[in-house]
C-alpha cells in the first residue's frame, strides 16, 4: 500500500526519478592540454599543490612551472619530480597559463607529453560549454534545453575516453569545453535553474545528441549511424530561417573524393559518378551510390560526409549539381536568362532571408533547372541513355553539393529550439518535440 502514493505522484508528475550518485557528487574529469612543453599554473588566491602524499602551498598569484620528464612530471620550482600532481585553488580558479578553471587540474605524463585533466562537479563542466556549443544570447528555453541535453549527454557518456584516464575532451568529439572563459552569467543562472534535470526513455537517462542546424528536417540514428533508437527519429524543424547556415554550397572536386575515398578503403577505382539515395520522409540523403571505373558502392550519407571530412561537407541534408566539365564552361547563373527560362542563382538564394515557401520555390526551380539540363545538354542522363549513346557523357571535373544544415542532424537542431523558443514554446516542448516519446526526469541525490 505505501507504493501507491508514489507511483500517483510519478505519474501525475510525469517525473522519472533516476538514482545515481547524486548530481553534487557526479565529477567529470575533462582534457585540457597534452602538450610537450612546459605548462603555468596560477591562482589569485593561492594554489595548493599535491604529490606523493605531500602538500604544498603557493601564495596568491605566484606561477608554478610543470614540465613532462623522463615518464614523469617534473615541477620546476621544488625540482620533484612525480607521476601526478594535483592543484587545487585556494579559492574560485586555477589558471592554466592565462584561462581560469573551475575544480583541480590533474597533471600527468603520458608518452613524453603532459596532460592537463580538469576534474569537477558535471554542473560546473556545463557552465564551461554554453559560449562554444551555444551562445549566451539564445533565448532561455533554448539555453534551457541544451543544457538539459548536455547534461544527460555527460551523464550518458561519462567514461568516453576512459582508457585514456579521463571522461571527454574539450573537443567537438565529445563537447567543446573552455572554462571559466566559455561562461556567461546568464547562462550560469540557467544550469542552476534546470540543476539535475535530464532527458529519460522509460525511467533512464536518454541517448540523446545534439547538432547546430537541422536544415529543417532532422535525421535519424538509423540513417545516420545505423544504429535503431526509438526517440532519435525524423522529425520536422520548420523554425530554423535565422540559422547561419541555411543554405550552403560546396565544389568538390572527382579528384578529391576519389582519395577520400581510397583512402577509406571505400573505393579501389575513381570516381565517375555520384547519386544521392534519399529519405522519402525528409528528403535528407540516407546514402550516397559512388560509381567508379571499377566499382558501384552504396555508402551511406554519414560515411561519405565523414569520408570527405565533416567540415568540407557540413551536414547530409544535400543535393548534388553537377559543375559545368570544362568544356562547358558557365559561370554566374542568373535567374532569368534572355530568353525568359529560369535558372537558380545559388549564391543570391543562400544569402536570401528564406522561409518555407522560399524553399518549395527554390526546390520547384531547381527541378526546373534539371530537367532543363537533362533535355539540353545530357548533364544528368539515366545509366541506359548514357550506354545507348553515341555521344559519350564527359565525366565532370567536380561536384556541387547544394545543401542546408549544418551538424549530423540528428536528435536536438540546436537552432530549431531557438526558433520554437521565440515562438513561445518552453524546454520541455522543445525536448519532446525533438525526442518524442521521451520524458523529463531528475538525477537524485542518494
Ligand atoms: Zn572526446
Amino acid at each position: 500500500m505505501r507504493r501507491v502514493p508514489l507511483l500517483f505522484i510519478v505519474l501525475v508528475l510525469g517525473v522519472v526519478l533516476w538514482g545515481v550518485a547524486g548530481a553534487k557528487d557526479v565529477e567529470v574529469r575533462v582534457l585540457l592540454l597534452r602538450t610537450g612543453d612546459e605548462v603555468r599554473l596560477s591562482s589569485p588566491s593561492g594554489l595548493e599543490v599535491r604529490v606523493k602524499q605531500r602538500v604544498f602551498v603557493a601564495s596568491p598569484g605566484r606561477i608554478l612551472h610543470f614540465s613532462p620528464r623522463e615518464g614523469a612530471v617534473l615541477w620546476r620550482e621544488k625540482n620533484l619530480t612525480g607521476t601526478t600532481f594535483v592543484v587545487l585553488p585556494r579559492g574560485e580558479f586555477v589558471f592554466l597559463g592565462n584561462r581560469p578553471y573551475r575544480g583541480r587540474l590533474e597533471l600527468r605524463e603520458r608518452g613524453r607529453q603532459l596532460e592537463v585533466i580538469n576534474v569537477l562537479p558535471l554542473e560546473e563542466y556545463l557552465k564551461g560549454t554554453v559560449k562554444l556549443e551555444a551562445s549566451p544570447s539564445w533565448p532561455e528555453e533554448a539555453l534551457k534545453a541544451y543544457l538539459v541535453v548536455a547534461r544527460t549527454y555527460a551523464l550518458r557518456n561519462l567514461g568516453r575516453h576512459r582508457e585514456e584516464g579521463f571522461d571527454f575532451c574539450a573537443t567537438v568529439h565529445c563537447i567543446r569545453y573552455g572554462g571559466v572563459f566559455a561562461e556567461d552569467p546568464r547562462t550560469n543562472a540557467l544550469v542552476e535553474k534546470t540543476r539535475g534535470i535530464i532527458v529519460t526513455y522509460q525511467g533512464k537517462p536518454a541517448s540523446v545528441v545534439f547538432h547546430s542546424e537541422s536544415g529543417g528536417y532532422t535525421d535519424s540514428a538509423k540513417n545516420v549511424w545505423g544504429k535503431d533508437v526509438p526517440y532519435l527519429v525524423e522529425v520536422p524543424s520548420p523554425w530554423e530561417k535565422d540559422a547561419p547556415h541555411a543554405f550552403w554550397q560546396v565544389v568538390v572536386s572527382r579528384e578529391e573524393i576519389t582519395e577520400a575515398l581510397r583512402r577509406r578503403g571505400y573505393i579501389r577505382g575513381e570516381v565517375l559518378d555520384l547519386e544521392c539515395r534519399k529519405s522519402e520522409r525528409s528528403g535528407r540523403v540516407v546514402s550516397v551510390v559512388v560509381r567508379t571505373d571499377r566499382e558501384e558502392v552504396e555508402l551511406s550519407a554519414n560515411r561519405f560526409r565523414e569520408a570527405l571530412g565533416v567540415d568540407r561537407l557540413p551536414s547530409t541534408f544535400f543535393d548534388l549539381l553537377r559543375e559545368p566539365t570544362a568544356a562547358q564552361p558557365q559561370k554566374e547563373v542568373p535567374l532569368q536568362d534572355p530568353e525568359g527560362e529560369r535558372f537558380i542563382d545559388y549564391r543570391a538564394w543562400m544569402e536570401k532571408d528564406w522561409n518555407l515557401d522560399d524553399i518549395i520555390t527554390f526546390l520547384k526551380l531547381r527541378e526546373e533547372e534539371r530537367k532543363r539540363k537533362r533535355g539540353a545538354r545530357g548533364v544528368f542522363p539515366s545509366p541506359n541513355t548514357r550506354s545507348q549513346s553515341h555521344h559519350v557523357q564527359q565525366t565532370p571535373d567536380a561536384f556541387t553539393f547544394v545543401g542546408r544544415g549544418w551538424g549530423h542532424g540528428v536528435g536536438l537542431s540546436q537552432w530549431g529550439a531557438v526558433g520554437m523558443a521565440r515562438e513561445g514554446a518552453s524546454f520541455p516542448e522543445i525536448l519532446r518535440h525533438y525526442f518524442p516519446g521521451c520524458e523529463l526526469g531528475r538525477m537524485v541525490v542518494r
